[in-house]
């Protein structure tokens, strides 16, 4: 899984797009040129990616706005990482399997929470109720990022 390469992907973006937390993710989609549907479906499904009708679908039954947020990111994820084109490249060569979901949970938890920015937060000691409402994210998708980043044995207790 290319960590490094998709945490640069989304620093890109939300600096070519000026954005400030909480990261606008239904704005960055339109501005890649994608539309959102809306279907209502007792399926357990947030959300889903139709890279040919360049749409990302999304269960209007998923109301948890923090799960739909990081949903859409993950789906997008998807698209800006090509993982549609060529599915078969995105395989580690030594288990075979695929890296395409880690890489689109990568995109959507560092696009959400950016390391540089969520680092800054903790490290002046923000407390994580504020972090969690400025970045409008879940706790579970904050302690994840927290964890990934190696910033918990910065948290005050
Ligand atoms: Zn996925």
């Amino acid at each position: 899984m290319r960590t490094a390469y998709v945490r640069r992907i989304t620093k890109e973006l939300i600096e070519k797009y000026n954005y400030q937390p909480p990261i606008p993710v239904e704005d960055l989609i339109a501005k890649l040129g994608l539309t959102i549907r809306e279907v209502s479906t007792e399926l357990d499904i947030d959300a889903k990616l139709d890279a040919n009708k360049m749409r990302i679908t999304v269960n209007r039954f998923q109301t948890n706005p923090f799960r739909r947020r990081f949903s859409l990111a993950h789906e997008l994820g998807h698209f800006v990482l090509n993982h549609h084109i060529k599915p078969w490249e995105f395989e580690d060569p030594e288990t075979g399997k695929s890296f395409v979901e880690p890489e689109a949970d990568e995109f959507a938890g560092s696009l959400l929470l950016p390391q540089q920015l969520l680092t800054e937060h903790i490290k002046k000691g923000v407390p994580l109720n504020d972090i969690q409402t400025k970045f409008q994210v879940s706790n579970q998708a904050l302690w994840v990022r927290l964890e990934i980043y190696r910033l918990t044995k910065f948290l005050r207790v």
